[in-house]
């Protein structure tokens, strides 16, 4: 019996999606912030799709474009007013092709 072996990466996975950016108007907006809180900085490295990163001054920033809406970030921070987040308007957003 043979087994396939594949290895599928998740950014391989990620590139099936295909995304229509609602240009200056994104979706999800973090609060200007001095240093970010520990939940906030922890959305570096939770957030599956890579849109948050530190600036050079070591406060967060996010880039949209390529978000799944998967909810993670709302988790974390919306609770505490450190990111605004909302649906994209429609016709805008994730469209994803498998699933
Ligand atoms: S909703 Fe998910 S994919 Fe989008 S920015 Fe938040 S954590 Fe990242």
């Amino acid at each position: 019996m043979t087994i396939a072996v594949t290895n599928i990466r998740v950014e391989d996975k990620l590139y099936q999606n295909r995304y229509v950016v609602d240009s200056g108007r994104p979706h999800i907006k973090v609060r200007p912030h001095q240093s970010p809180s520990v939940n906030l900085y922890a959305l570096t490295s939770v957030c599956p799709a890579k849109c948050y990163e530190l600036n050079d001054q070591g406060q967060v920033e996010i880039t949209t474009d390529g978000c799944m809406e998967c909810g993670t970030c709302r988790v974390l921070c919306e609770a505490s007013g450190e990111i605004e987040w909302n649906y994209p308007k429609g016709g805008f957003g994730v469209l994803f092709k498998f699933g």
